[in-house]
């Protein structure tokens, strides 16, 4: 079994869904006899030394056939076209200097999360290109790739594993010392010590159930002990109250300071700082700028601005 973990772990990232639904052996080599969509090339290199810059250029992307369709079979999984699915993504281009923060807003399946997926290879693109200090994502080994991209989404993925096994993954070697700081950091110190097994608490599908923000916060944690020298934030503080979001939030600013990163908020305070703001409707960048360009520009973010405003200002009265 062990063999047999090594591969579908480097499938795991981007076929979870296929690998959930594996009810034998047979059907594991079957899979492991299918092309994966994602390859590592035998050429594959690391990212050069230094701040790492992001770069998105005219990238086009449709979700591969094999997303849009629950699957009966995993031989139908052999017979689905990889490409061709609608195109979601129409021509996406910016890059984000070492050390800058570029914030995507827009509404709801504007394509934001699309494009967050994109940088860690999660998919790859259908033209056009993703680059991480100037080498494509393509070119990249696996591993530096993870090790690279740090992200913190509003599912906070975890691991059937325990505790500690989520965030060692993140820097392998760390110190329980460094894990609780982490977590306390994270504003979870309290809830880790209050399980019986603590640090050794099986959480995920079929462990311990932790709550959406409580999941969220172990992946902050995660992100904390990783430092990555790029940091994706989807909506990373969505399932948080609001004092938590703002003691997270200063840990997640921490974390973020000289790195480069690419930040998807729903509230547009929390983009203001951003060197870049993309706004982004139906797959497409149709304005950009600083918060004050923006603003003054008085097109869609103006309009956003105003209205989120508007909305807000009931709760705090
Ligand atoms: P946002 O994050 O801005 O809300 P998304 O990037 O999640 O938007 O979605 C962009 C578009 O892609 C939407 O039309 C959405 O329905 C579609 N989409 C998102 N995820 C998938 C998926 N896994 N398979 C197929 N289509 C998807
Ligand atoms: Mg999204």
């Amino acid at each position: 079994l062990t063999r047999l973990y090594a591969p579908l772990t480097a499938l795991a990232n981007v076929r979870v869904d296929v690998m959930t639904a594996l009810v034998s052996f047979e059907r594991v080599f079957e899979v492991l006899d299918l092309k994966p969509m994602i390859e590592e090339k035998p050429s594959a290199r690391t990212v050069p030394a230094g701040g790492v810059s992001v770069e998105f250029s005219d990238v086009r992307f449709g979700y591969p056939a094999a997303d849009r369709y629950s699957l009966a079979s995993l031989e139908d999984v052999a017979t689905l076209d990889h490409r061709g699915g609608e195109e979601v993504l129409h021509g996406i281009s910016f890059r984000a200097e070492p050390g800058q923060m570029v914030a995507l807003v827009g509404s709801s399946g504007a394509g934001k999360s699309t494009i967050a997926s994109l940088l860690p290879r999660l998919y790859d693109v259908d033209s056009g290109s993703v680059r991480l200090s100037d080498v494509d994502v393509r070119d990249l080994t696996f591993a530096s790739l993870r090790e690279t991209v740090g992200v913190v989404t509003q599912d906070g993925h975890l691991f059937h594993d325990t505790i500690r096994a989520n965030l060692a993954y993140a820097r392998p070697g760390v110190t329980d010392e460094e894990i609780w700081e982490a977590l306390e950091r994270a504003r979870l110190g309290e809830l880790v010590r209050s399980l019986p097994d603590g640090l050794d608490t099986t959480v995920g599908e079929r462990g311990y159930r932790l709550s959406g923000g409580e999941r969220q916060r172990l992946t902050i944690a995660r992100l904390l002990l990783a430092q990555p020298k790029v940091v994706i934030l989807d909506e990373a503080t969505a399932h948080l109250d609001s004092e938590s979001e703002a003691a997270v939030g200063e840990a997640l600013t921490h974390a973020l300071s000289g790195r480069t990163a690419l930040v998807i908020a729903h509230r547009l305070s929390t983009v203001r700082a951003a060197d870049q703001i993309l706004v982004l409707e139906h797959g497409e960048i149709v304005e950009r700028g600083t918060h004050d360009e923006l603003l003054a520009a008085g097109g869609r973010y103006a309009t956003l601005h105003a209205t989120q405003f508007a909305e807000e200002e009931p709760a705090v009265a």
